[in-house]
């Protein structure tokens, strides 16, 4: 495009323009193909235009489009009992993304500690290169000066830990302390999977002190890691489960998922949204539900996911470039000695389409219905381009 681009310029585009999609291929603007292994940051999870959730929107769309959160929505009932019957919460909030519905994360914590239990407590201990979210509260929670640069001043109550550390945990509660909000693999953080006895540890944390554990699975939710969520890898159960990104299937929408304890926290009034929930954007929810329990795909990316990682693991081994391939289910990073960016741009000339994870690594979020041989495909361009910048890089002292 030639003209000048009347949009704020909040994003770095890489220099292609998709025109259509279908399952893991998109084309551009010029007809050139390319296999997707980043589906939109996690959220196409069944592909492009799946023809199952596509089926239940029209239908939808030919009923009712839109009616106030004042009136009962049936498929928002239908989708809610459809996640508390696939998580281990009981009640659900919905809004219209992530950052809405770890927003609606903090409300929910915050009023269940001052109104419920009658306690004067708000703070909520996050983790360094955690990622929550672009609202001031969000961003806060954030634990990214990157993202918070500029935005000063920032909403009081959020501290934060060294991920993986549940001493640095334990130092941080005090009086006030009211949360801990944790994603299980760090996702925007690098790929970054949180360690067993952590988590263990914190949420034992969480029970003597009394704090809610609250685990954001924007990313890492809907079946992405090979769980429907990535807490189920680990044994415990949170109290606030916050989703987006894949429930969807590229519709926007957001939850909040919480235990029956809290749902009474939240009464008439408390919080709201005009969008959240709309009756065209469950249907397609409900349908990707529908379709990924049908399919057993959360097993099924478990298992691509593992062959993939033994793939990159196998072939990346005497790569001097390439400091440790590591993931869940079907989010994976390749983390490098040098930036990637140059890395991932001649990835994308092959016609696979990858995306970074901070400045070092190469994430892979394909959708859970990708065919082996596409992966392979990628393997194969991912490994061979690796392979021609270890001597490239050599000379860069870094
Ligand atoms: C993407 C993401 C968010 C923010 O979601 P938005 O829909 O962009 O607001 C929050 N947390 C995690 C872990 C994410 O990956």
């Amino acid at each position: 495009m030639s003209e000048k681009s009347c949009l704020f310029p909040t994003y770095a585009r890489f220099p292609i323009t998709f025109v259509k999609g279908e399952g893991s291929r998109l084309w551009d603007d010029r007809g050139n193909e390319y296999l997707d292994m980043m589906s939109g940051l996690a959220v196409t999870n069944l592909g492009h235009a799946p023809e199952s959730v596509k089926q239940k929107v029209k239908e939808q769309l030919d009923q009712l489009w839109h009616v106030s959160n004042l009136f009962t929505i049936p498929n928002q009932e239908k989708l809610a009992s459809l996640l508390t019957d696939i998580s281990c919460a009981d009640a659900v909030f919905f809004c219209n993304s992530g950052a809405e519905a770890n927003e609606a994360a903090i409300k929910l914590a915050r009023r269940y500690k001052q109104k419920i239990l009658d306690q004067d407590k708000y703070e909520i201990i996050t983790f360094k290169q955690s990622f929550h979210g672009r609202t001031l509260a969000t961003l806060t929670a954030t634990g990214q000066e990157k993202v918070q640069d500029g935005f000063l001043p920032l909403p009081e109550g959020f501290v934060y830990a060294e991920y993986n550390n549940s001493a640095d945990v334990e130092k941080l509660i005090n009086e006030k302390t009211c949360a801990v909000m944790l994603e299980m693999v760090q996702g925007e953080g690098g790929v970054m999977p949180a360690d067993p006895t952590f988590v263990k540890e914190v949420s034992e944390l969480c029970k003597k002190h009394d704090l809610l554990l609250i685990v954001d699975e924007i990313q890492t939710g809907m079946g992405r890691t090979g769980k429907w969520f990535a807490y189920e890898h680990y044994g415990i159960e949170p109290d606030i489960i916050s989703v987006a990104k894949g429930l969807g299937s590229g519709l926007p929408i957001g939850a909040m998922l919480g235990k029956e304890k809290l749902a009474e926290a939240f009464t008439p009034g408390n919080h709201a949204t005009t969008f959240g929930g709309n009756p065209v954007i469950t249907a397609a929810s409900i349908a990707t539900i529908e379709e990924m329990t049908n399919l057993k795909l959360p097993q099924r990316a478990l298992e691509l996911g593992d062959w993939m990682i033994t793939q990159f693991s196998e072939r990346l081994k005497n790569n001097s470039i390439v400091k440790e391939v590591r993931g869940k289910g079907l989010m994976i990073g390749i983390e490098c000695t040098h930036p990637v960016a140059d890395l991932i741009k001649a990835v994308h000339q092959e016609g696979v389409l990858v995306v970074g994870a901070g400045p070092n690594v190469i994430r892979l979020l394909p959708n859970l219905l990708v065919q082996k041989e596409d992966l392979q495909k990628a393997v194969d361009v991912i490994c061979t381009i690796l392979e021609e910048h270890k001597s490239a890089w050599k000379e860069t002292v870094q």
